[in-house]
């Protein structure tokens, strides 16, 4: 992409909601380097205050900043204003986890003075994905800010817009300069970023692909902390549902699924059900059918918006064919009214004869539906990816759930909740091809610094007792 050709679109009508430059990296990184000495050495209660101005500035700047997210990824405004809500929130989540897990704290064992403190690692690079263009790299720059490191943010080339509205926050919350660098630009541009040798790591939220690459360029700096955070192709068991709960079940999936148009890592990719059980599936597919799919701003309000762009809308109904292709039948197509734009239908196909499925993320609304006849092979399909986000079982009992739990292998396990429900208060990652084993939300302040162990005494205090002639 040349340094002109950075433009941004509202994915419902193609205008150009942000167009500009891609950036200096070099500029930003030299800026980040100087600023952080000064930044590390601020105490902790002040980065808190400047954190708690910017939390001020975006409540006050709330409806703006919603509707901004709105514009420029497509999602509905309800969904939007969640997600200010949540950047706003993150402050104290922060503030709270950077104190249990990276504080200070300091004791006497057998009358030597002990002490463990934590380091910001310096200069640390985050890379952005463009589905919740603001929450989710907030949820690394904040506890990031607050250990003390300053950064270089390059968001998804898709919303520069959102990051430059939240950049302007901290700006106006007085952070000082240099501490927080916006760089635009694509994937070049992150790549740069990250394998320049000034920076101390890198924070990624984005598609196991590019955490693959990034891991890749790291391989020969294991000294610089890299945070991965990928994607998932998360199952979903729903089993021995009881038939007054056969409409909860189906809302849970409609949930799991099709949330911000599929645009969620953590949306259930895979219904794996008993053979058979079809009054579960005729509610689902009729739920399907009252889904609204509409643009941001639209009365009534639409249960999901486009996906992010015509690019995108190609490559899932492209997956979609495919999937036709090897011998899935549809239940509820992933249509395109307007091949113009990318507005998609809520897709639902059963794949149980497609044999060799391919384990990739299809991060759309789509759900690929598999029969089986027994749990033991219900297990068995929902382990069987390379992923390990999320994973969710609807129905059953709690020794049914009892087991699910302990022989799934995913970072988030949830049972009669949507796959996509996570709490602010708790570690956020996958493992398998899903993250590198640093979770993000409440662990975040794990990978923001770095623990210093002291033994120490006021004046030197020593003997040999044991071998000297
Ligand atoms: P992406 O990987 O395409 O891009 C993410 C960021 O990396 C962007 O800023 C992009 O410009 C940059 N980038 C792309 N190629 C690069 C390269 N070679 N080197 C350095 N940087 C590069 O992801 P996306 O399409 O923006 O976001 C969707 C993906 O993110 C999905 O896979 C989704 O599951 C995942 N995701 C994961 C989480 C999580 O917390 N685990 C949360 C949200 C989204």
């Amino acid at each position: 992409m040349s340094r002109s050709e950075l433009v941004s679109l509202d994915p419902c009508t193609g205008d150009v909601v942000w167009e500009g430059h891609a950036g200096d990296v070099d500029a930003a990184v030299g800026a980040a380097r100087r600023a952080a000495p000064g930044w590390a050495r601020t105490p902790l209660d002040a980065r808190i205050t400047v954190a708690r101005g910017f939390q001020a500035v975006v409540k006050e700047r709330a409806e703006d900043f919603a509707r901004l997210i709105a514009r420029e990824t497509g999602k509905p405004l309800w969904e939007t204003r969640t997600e200010v809500a949540s950047v706003a929130a993150k402050v104290d989540i922060s503030v709270s986890a950077q104190a249990e897990r990276a504080g200070q704290r300091s004791g006497d064992v057998s009358g030597v003075r002990q002490a463990l403190r934590h380091k910001p690692h310096g200069v640390l690079a985050v890379l952005g994905p463009y589905n919740f263009p603001a929450h989710l790299p907030n949820g690394h720059i904040v506890p990031a800010l607050l250990a003390g490191n300053t950064l270089v943010f390059k968001p998804s080339e898709q919303t520069p817009a959102v990051a430059a509205f939240m950049a302007d926050c901290w700006h106006a919350a007085r952070l000082p300069d240099g501490v927080l660098n916006v760089v635009q630009g694509a994937g070049d541009t992150g790549k740069a970023l990250a394998g320049h040798a000034d920076i101390d790591g890198l924070l990624f939220t984005g598609s196991a692909t590019t955490g693959a690459a990034l891991a890749r360029q790291f391989a020969d700096t294991p000294h610089k902390i890299l945070a991965l955070e990928m994607g998932g192709n998360n199952p979903l068991i729903a089993w021995d549902i009881a038939p007054d709960r056969l409409d909860a079940a189906a809302a849970l999936i409609v949930q799991s699924g099709y949330l911000s148009a599929g645009q969620r890592c953590t949306c259930a990719r895979r219904l794996i059900v008993r053979d058979g059980d079809t009054a579960l599936l005729d509610r689902v597919a009729k739920l399907l059918d009252r889904i609204i799919v509409g643009a941001p701003f639209d009365d009534p309000q639409p249960f999901m918006g486009p996906v992010i762009d015509n690019r995108a809308a190609d490559g899932l109904q492209a997956g979609f064919a495919a999937l036709i292709g090897r011998g899935a039948e549809v239940i509820r197509p992933l249509a395109r009214r307007n091949m113009d734009r990318p507005f998609l239908t809520p897709g639902l196909i059963d794949v149980t004869r497609v044999e060799h499925r391919p384990d990739s993320e299809l991060f759309g609304p789509l759900v690929q539906v598999i029969r089986v006849a027994d749990f033991d092979a219900a297990l068995a399909e929902a382990n069987a990816t390379r992923f390990g986000l999320a994973a969710g079982l609807i129905g059953g009992d709690a020794a049914l759930y009892e087991r699910f739990w302990s022989e799934t292998r995913a970072g988030v396990v949830n049972w009669n909740r949507p796959t996509n429900g996570a709490a602010s208060n708790a570690p956020f990652g996958g493992v398998g091809v899903s993250g590198n084993h640093r979770p993000s939300a409440y662990y975040a302040a794990d990978y923001c610094a770095f623990p210093v162990a002291s033994l120490e005494a006021d004046a030197a205090d020593g003997t040999i007792a044991t071998g000297l002639r």
